[in-house]
């Protein structure tokens, strides 16, 4: 018998970026087109489809067909950043629409759309995440052209009830888009929830390996709408290098064991300063109390996520000198590489930041999870001396 490639799990899929062998020199790893142009046909056709190296790159198929077939959707497309991705489908609406999105949020898409998108023409109504009925209100039938949804959400990982909101977004003629950055296609499928739209940020987990800036879009269906995208990416040049291309669908074969892995140590962390002395709250949706959790594990499956906060007693100084005092959790921004990052989320979102200044938001790599929580015990302590 001889299974169908369609069969196969997601991970094998994934490890085998869908198992193409390059049909020349039978190389198991694709081949990189750096080419800007293709030769036209004798007769003035372009019949393979391909004329200029903007709109077309044959080294994003990879990485574009994989995501497609990981989200369950009907096409991808991959873009410069998480940012190219989330507004290409903004600026693929109209002047006059109106928009919905979560109060907490990635903050510099937040940022994006409370200025240059307002001032472009969009009417964006900014609600809680965790609230279906705040989002019930908000979505004003035939006016609201898309909801915006971000689960789990930055960085205080709020989880949004993506089918019932879907169904709201659906009977007022809205679209639903999902940035699931955080959840990655191994925890959560927001197409087959009723999301039309999926973004990644690829320089998370996709990629993994804090090496890659890069964006991804899937849709739930070919309509005018992806068309309007389609040409976004292709009219603001909001393209990736054909390198980095390459980089992220190598990124993307070992998905499934760094998500896995980080989302295992993730909990073990959550649980283990959950009840600490010096931590006034841990927020991550696999903990029992946190608010989403029910949902989360509903919406989710095969675990929770690397991301979880941390809100240290003592307040913002007290944070401070924690990120300051570890060693193998580095500073830094961003999330989903194989190491360990803590970030003062307050310090980079500056004062208007809805986040509470004693947030520490971790990123928790493919490090043994022992380590981890011994540097952040020793940080712990020193910032209570
Ligand atoms: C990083 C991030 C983005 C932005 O992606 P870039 O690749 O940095 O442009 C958007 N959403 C989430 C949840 C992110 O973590």
């Amino acid at each position: 018998m001889v299974m169908r490639s369609n069969d196969d799990h997601p991970a094998t899929k994934a490890a085998q970026a869908l198992g193409d062998i390059e049909p020349i020199t039978k190389s198991v790893t694709p081949p990189l087109y750096p080419a800007t142009t293709y030769q036209r046909d004798a007769d003035n056709q372009y019949r393979n489809g391909r004329v200029y190296g903007r709109p077309h790159n044959p080294t994003f198929e990879t990485a574009e067909r994989l995501l497609t077939a990981l989200e369950g959707g009907a096409a991808s497309l991959l873009f410069s950043s998480g940012m190219a991705a989330a507004s290409a489908a903004f600026l693929a609406l109209r002047p006059g629409d109106h928009v919905v999105a979560p109060e907490v949020m990635y903050w510099g898409l937040r940022n994006w759309l409370k200025g240059a998108m307002t001032e472009w023409g969009l009417t964006v109504s900014f609600v809680d995440a965790a609230d279906t009925g705040a989002f019930a209100r908000a979505i004003e039938p035939g006016r609201t052209k898309l909801v915006w949804l971000e689960t789990p959400s930055n960085p205080t990982w709020a989880i949004s009830d993506i089918a019932a909101i879907a169904k709201l977004a659906h009977a007022a003629g809205a679209r639903v888009a999902v940035d699931s950055t955080v959840a990655t296609p191994i925890l959560t499928q927001p197409i087959a929830l009723g999301a039309d739209l999926v973004m990644h940020s690829g320089t998370k987990y996709l990629n993994g390996h804090s090496d890659v800036i890069a964006g991804t879009l899937t849709t739930a269906r070919i309509d005018e709408y992806w068309e309007r995208i389609q040409l976004v990416r292709s009219n603001v040049g909001a393209i990736l290098g054909t390198f980095e291309a390459w980089l992220l669908q190598r990124g993307m074969r070992t998905l499934h064991i760094r998500v896995e892995r980080a989302s295992q140590s993730a909990l073990r962390i959550a649980e283990h300063f959950a009840s600490h002395p010096l931590v006034a709250e841990v927020l991550y949706p696999g903990l029992p109390g946190f608010a989403g959790h029910e949902l989360a594990r509903q919406q989710m499956s095969g675990g929770f996520g690397g991301m979880l906060s941390i809100r240290v007693k003592g307040g913002e100084a007290a944070a401070i000198t924690v990120a300051a005092e570890t060693r193998l959790w580095k500073r830094a921004t961003s999330l989903g590489g194989v190491e360990s990052l803590i970030e003062h989320r307050q310090s980079v979102e500056g004062p208007t930041s809805p986040v509470p200044p004693d947030l520490l938001r971790l990123s928790v790599g493919i490090e043994h999870a022992d380590d981890l929580i011994g540097d952040m015990e020793q940080a712990l302590a020193i910032a209570h001396r």
